[in-house]
């Protein structure tokens, strides 16, 4: 890796760098002290970076730089045509990356907008009729205002696809390409994706030029100060070891990843009932709810977001303490993302994930792609804390069968007492002592800033 260097020798006007200082930025991330540089001499651009190395800084500061001679202040439309498109895979990694075209843009007359799904296609008109230079958009709206001529993609001199592999994990293939066709030949094409799997090699190999490839991690490797462990925990008793976690810990923002929509909702209702401030977000639930939560979060006010994999997209969270994986995910290369979430910038952080025997598989595809084994740590007949929460109903308590049921039953260490035998054996008489030692070496939230930003979900 590069020895750290300062913004100043990266050829950037000094009405970006004043920017950047007020940002707080010291140094280059080292994606931007490789993108930089390239993006200003003009070339396309392969670069396998993960949410959270400053990649949008990487590729939003020399773009700035290269409109700024397009930079002016006419009131007429003309005058302000779409030069950089940015398309992201999710409304909410758009909302942000136009964030940080307005922060690192805000001393420079260039104008930007964003657009995605999910609202009346009428509010994002405006902007759009008075011209900006850089815009941001969600593949499916972008097409929508195409087909209703709200705007021309003829003057685009530079194309940045971000999070390119999500978009193909999502479904845009057929989306990009038909904005690529809409697109003048003469251009710039910066890639950025978290993986560079064959199919975003196929995606490279056809419509970029001659790129120059940029890793800023090794493939697929998890953010090094992400200090990760594995609890092997029965699915009935996850709940019941997450509110365990998150009272030892004393923690105050979890980011907590199920598989599946209704998990996600549940495990937060469970929670609240637990005497843990928690929300849920995903996609069924609308773009403002999902801001709301997130605006909670953020702020201090929910302690626990439960999160699926799509909605978690673009989360920007800065040094968030400890992300706990509820279910493994599916796809191995989503819990490097799901990682990603904490330890940013240097900071420290923690990923805990609760593995029940029947995700051994996953647990084993994770290990694979990451070329590393983790320790299985046994978590079952975990002791709940003395102020033990009663259950929502009484009904609830008794005869649990249904899922429904079982996931609002109260825990106790009887209801684990009898494990069926598929299950792990418990160790019941050292409860404490085992959380502790499944906790063992994770440091204390306390050293970790706890601030924040916003999320995600599809258009
Ligand atoms: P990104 O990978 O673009 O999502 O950025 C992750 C976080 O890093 C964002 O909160 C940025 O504000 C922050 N960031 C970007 N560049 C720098 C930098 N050079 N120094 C410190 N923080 C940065």
């Amino acid at each position: 890796m590069n020895e750290p260097i300062s913004f100043d020798v990266l050829g950037l006007d000094p009405l970006i760098l004043q920017a950047v200082a007020e940002a707080g930025y010291t140094v280059p991330t080292p994606i931007q002290q490789q993108a930089i540089p390239l993006v200003l001499e003009g070339r396309d651009l392969m670069a396998m970076a993960q949410t959270g190395t400053g990649k949008t800084a990487a590729f939003t500061l020399p773009v700035l730089q290269r409109l700024l001679p397009h930079a002016n202040t006419s009131a007429s439309p003309a005058r302000h045509p779409i030069r950089a498109l940015v398309l992201t895979p999710t409304r909410e990694l758009a909302i942000q990356v136009q964030e940080s075209v307005q922060t690192y843009g805000k001393h420079v007359p260039l104008r930007s907008a964003v657009v995605f799904g999910g609202v009346d296609i009428k509010t994002q008109l405006p902007d759009l009729t008075k011209g900006v230079e850089i815009l941001v958009a969600t593949p499916g709206r972008l097409l929508d205002h195409v087909e209703s001529r709200n705007l021309r993609l003829n003057q685009v001199q530079v194309l940045i696809l971000d999070e390119a592999d999500r978009m193909l994990d999502m479904g845009f293939l057929p989306d990009l390409k038909r904005i690529l066709s809409l697109l003048p030949r003469q251009r710039q094409t910066l890639l950025f994706s978290a993986t560079f799997s064959d199919e975003i090699k196929r995606l490279a190999h056809d419509f970029l030029q001659n790129p120059v490839t940029v890793e800023v991690a090794r493939r697929n490797t998890a953010a090094e100060t992400v200090q990760q462990s594995v609890l092997m925990v029965a699915s009935d008793d996850k709940r019941a070891v997450l509110g365990d976690i998150i009272r030892s810990r004393g923690a105050r923002q979890v980011l907590v990843f199920t598989r599946t929509k209704l998990m996600a909702a549940r495990l937060a209702r469970y929670l609240e009932r637990d005497g843990i401030s928690a929300d849920a977000i995903h996609g069924d639930k609308s773009q403002q709810e999902r801001l709301k939560a997130l605006e909670a979060f953020k702020e201090g006010r929910i302690t626990a977001l439960v999160a699926t994999d799509v909605a978690a997209r673009g989360l920007d969270i800065d040094q968030l303490p400890l992300v706990v994986n509820y279910e493994l995910p599916p796809n191995a290369e989503d819990y490097v993302h799901r990682i990603g979430r904490t330890g940013r910038a240097g900071a420290r952080g923690a990923a805990i994930s609760l593995v029940d025997p029947d995700e051994e598989r996953l647990l084993k595809d994770i290990e694979k792609l990451l070329k590393r084994e983790f320790p299985r740590e046994r978590a079952g007949g975990v002791a709940r804390s003395p102020e033990s929460r009663k259950p929502a109903t009484a009904d609830r308590s008794k005869n649990v069968t249904t899922e429904e049921e079982w996931f609002y039953k109260p825990y106790q260490p009887s209801d684990v007492a009898e494990p069926p035998k598929e299950r792990l054996p418990l160790r019941p008489g050292k409860p404490k002592k085992q959380v502790a030692a499944l906790l063992g070496g994770l440091k204390p939230d306390s050293g970790n800033v706890e601030s924040h930003s916003d999320e995600t979900q599809r258009l």
